[in-house]
């Protein structure tokens, strides 16, 4: 029966019911009773109706579709149909949830689903195994499981671009990167990893590297000792030796100032470092790079150094003094006479920050990320020529990243460029000097 046919129907009995009812009244001499008798009979009728439907919802089974004509025919049918469509819908989605859960199940990373208060609501069985996580431990808060105060801040922070690496709580001798990734309805998808192999790799590298420059310190000194003797003479059959005697030295210098940058380097690398933090006094601090940027430049550029804010910064002074004065280097070396180099510290809302700009010969946008990769050099021959390493800017970038900040480089070919260094309020000190 169409929806449009049940409708006549329905109607046709309403009317039937009440020409009834007026039979009646007009019998009965009572317009009363006439209502009553059209509107009883209907009224019954409907209730069972609906009687029967609210049984066959309670009762929950599909297939047992109570028999009925006209409307409530059709209720019925509708019902059924929405009902059908979703177990249909229901069955789509359970499967498409177990394909999901066996997948991450596979996988060897372990994968937990957070609600919007932190609390676990599943996870892989990678989880289980990497980060100790069980089935009592559903509806617990993660962070009190993973026992870190630093993921606690980056949970907290919401700042997921890139992953976390904390000491795993099972095992200290595991390292877990954790990355967080948001969907839904403030639902969170939390990615652990065991990256142990990879920081021992590079744990191997970075003692490699230091301990090669460390042995390779000591035969240079001797080398360059006798090379200095050597080219002190000046006269006499060593004469003629003047000159490579000459370039024997400046490359020995070369070496020395390499080592000396690639220990600087593995000194920074080295996790955790023991040399405490105390409060850096700025003042004192550009005092020394303007004498040493003075001296350096010999009067060859104009010098602006400015500090608008006296308070201290929490950190390594070696650190922080090495990374200043490596780009107010740079900005000297890459300045043409007559130009100009400002170094500049400024506090404001976001933390503390140092600028160092010049008037220089720029880098290209296309060698801008590169540059503090370790002997990248934009001109290799130039960077030689004014003794430049090419461990400068990684030198920087790590000592700046020790003290929580980031390196920030802007720069157009012909024109200058500005190095920025910009650390957290929290390194701030409060009290000035
Ligand atoms: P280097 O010892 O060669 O200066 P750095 O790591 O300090 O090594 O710098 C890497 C490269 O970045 C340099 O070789 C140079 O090409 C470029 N560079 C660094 N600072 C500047 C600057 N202020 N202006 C232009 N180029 C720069």
């Amino acid at each position: 029966m169409t929806n449009r046919e049940a409708w006549r129907a329905e109607f046709s009995r309403t009317v039937l019911f009440c020409l009834f009812g007026l039979l009646i009244g007009w019998m009965a001499g009572s317009w009363a009773w006439a209502l009553l008798a059209a509107v009883l009979p209907l009224l019954l009728l409907h209730v069972a109706q609906l009687h029967r439907l609210v049984r066959w919802l309670a009762m929950g089974k599909l297939s047992e579709l109570p028999q009925a004509k006209g409307l409530w025919g059709q209720v019925f049918e509708g019902i059924y149909d929405l009902k059908r469509r979703n177990r249909k819908r229901k069955r789509r989605l359970t499967a498409i949830v177990s394909e999901f859960q066996a997948s991450t199940a596979a996988l060897p990373d372990a994968a937990v689903v957070l609600n919007k208060d932190d609390e676990i609501v599943w996870f892989n069985d990678a989880a289980e195994r990497l980060l100790s996580i069980g089935h009592r431990d559903i509806g617990q808060r993660v962070g009190f499981l993973l026992r870190s105060p630093e993921f606690n801040r980056y949970l907290a922070g919401g700042d997921y671009d890139g992953p976390v690496e904390i000491p795993s709580h099972v095992n200290q001798d595991v390292t877990l990167s954790i990355r967080v990734v948001p969907y839904g309805n403030r639902q969170r998808l939390m990615i652990g990893r065991d990256i142990s192999h990879l920081r021992r790799l590079e744990q191997t590298r970075r003692d490699f590297v230091a301990n090669a420059s460390h042995e390779l310190r000591t035969p240079l000194t001797v080398l360059k000792g006798y090379l200095d003797m050597m080219a002190s003479e000046r006269e006499g059959p060593l004469a003629v030796w003047n000159a490579p005697l000459g370039e024997m030295q400046q490359q020995s210098e070369r070496m020395e100032r390499i080592i000396s940058d690639l220990l600087k380097l593995a000194r920074l690398e080295s996790t955790p470092d023991e040399t405490p933090e105390e409060p850096v006094d700025i003042d004192e601090l550009f005092a020394e790079l303007e004498d040493e940027a003075e001296e350096i430049s010999r009067q060859r550029h104009r010098l602006v150094f400015s500090i608008e804010d006296h308070r201290q910064l929490l950190g390594r002074r070696s650190e922080l003094y090495s990374a200043f004065s490596n780009l107010v280097f740079n900005a000297l070396q890459y300045t043409p006479d007559g130009g100009e180099v400002a170094v500049r510290w400024w506090v404001d809302d976001q933390g503390c920050h140092l600028s160092v700009s010049d008037t220089g010969i720029g880098v290209a946008p296309k060698d801008l990320p590169r540059l503090t990769e370790r002997f990248y050099r934009v001109d290799v021959a130039r960077s030689r020529a004014t003794g430049g390493t090419g461990l400068g800017l990684a030198i920087v970038k790590h000592a700046v990243e020790h003290h929580n900040g980031h390196l920030h480089i802007d720069s157009v070919v012909g024109q200058g460029s500005t190095f920025s260094c910009h650390f957290p309020v929290s390194r701030l000190v409060r009290e000035a000097a």
